[in-house]
């Protein structure tokens, strides 16, 4: 089995009817990038750039970042690499910065609500991400993004620092994209307005059930809400594959769900343009995709949506698979 998936190492991925797909990896620090692509990565869908700030004393600098992704997109070497700026707060806590104090710090003060208040921070990391763009196809994108006005404020300050390096003579790519993590319900139902500004999405499934469920993700007390093949969860993705369509924007997944054997077919079903997850699964995501045919699939998605329960879904989905 490991020999029959070697071979799609250095395959494209397509669905059997020849539909192309991207199979992408989801990373945490530069040194993933070996085993990124000695498992024929297509990209990067995610860079958890966190692991950055975590694995620190201090807030890195402009010079430490750039280093960095600099280093992933050049290792890369023109496949695209999506860089997440900092995602911290919630679980993710810093040995030298002290958060408030909150009751509810998933529902708090983190992520894009941080860096949008301390914009010396996220001056930083913004310019050692347009820096980095330079040297091979890099993509930014905003994490836990809720609102419109949150996506235009993030992406003005991407150009007030496009400004400075024209000042400055520093070079990066004109055309680097800047899109944004759906992960919240209120950006899933109205991903067809969003796509007007943002360049594409990724679905993070992670958190995007976490919030509509209203299920602690860290908690082991309700794991059973822990549902990716929900009907519920199925609809805000289609919502937010067919709204990023409408705008002829790519839209990626960087969930967990991604790398799901079940949710595979369902997710090519309803559209999804590229599937970012970790190393070890990407090769068995290709294989699955292989054996699919697109119409069939979304047929299922279609037969899936109409369901009550996850139980239903899963069921549906293991008699289709049944004879591939
Ligand atoms: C997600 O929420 O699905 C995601 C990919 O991000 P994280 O797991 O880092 O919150
Ligand atoms: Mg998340």
């Amino acid at each position: 089995l490991i020999a029959e998936l070697k071979n799609f190492k250095d395959q494209p991925t397509k669905s059997k009817d020849g539909q192309s797909k991207l199979i992408e990896a989801n990373i945490g620090s530069p040194n993933d990038i070996d085993s990124v692509l000695d498992n024929g990565a297509e990209g990067v869908g995610l860079f958890r750039s966190e692991f950055l700030y975590m694995d620190n004393d201090h807030f890195p600098t402009e010079e430490e970042q750039f280093v960095s992704y600099k280093k992933v997109v050049e290792q890369m070497n023109g496949k695209i690499v999506v860089i997440r700026t900092l995602d911290i707060g919630g679980d993710k806590k810093l040995s030298y910065f002290e958060f408030p104090h909150e009751m509810n710090p998933f529902l708090g003060y983190r992520a894009i609500r941080f860096t949008l208040n301390r914009k010396d921070i996220f001056r930083d990391q913004i310019r050692a991400l347009l820096r980095a763009s330079a040297f091979g196809k890099l993509g930014i994108m905003f994490p836990m993004i809720a609102t419109i006005d949150e996506f235009k404020k993030a992406k003005a300050f991407v150009e007030e620092c496009k400004a400075e390096l024209d000042k400055e003579n520093i070079k990066y790519d004109k055309g680097v994209q800047i899109g944004m993590m759906v992960e919240i319900p209120s950006a899933a139902v109205n991903a067809d307005k969003f796509a007007k500004y943002a360049d594409f999405f990724s679905i993070g499934t992670n958190d995007l059930i976490q919030y509509s469920m209203a299920a602690d993700r860290m908690s082991e007390n309700v794991t059973y809400l822990y549902q990716p093949t929900n009907p519920s969860i199925l609809r805000l993705i289609k919502m937010t594959i067919d709204g990023a369509h409408t705008q002829n924007r790519w839209v990626g997944m960087c969930g967990e769900m991604a790398g799901d054997a079940n949710a595979i077919p369902l997710l090519l079903g309803l559209g999804l343009d590229a599937f970012s997850m970790s190393a070890t699964s990407m090769l068995r995501a290709r294989s699955i995709i292989s054996k699919l045919d697109s119409k069939e699939t979304a047929n299922l998605a279609e037969q899936a949506l109409q369901l009550e329960t996850e139980e239903q879904v899963l069921e549906l989905v293991s008699k289709f698979m049944d004879n591939k």
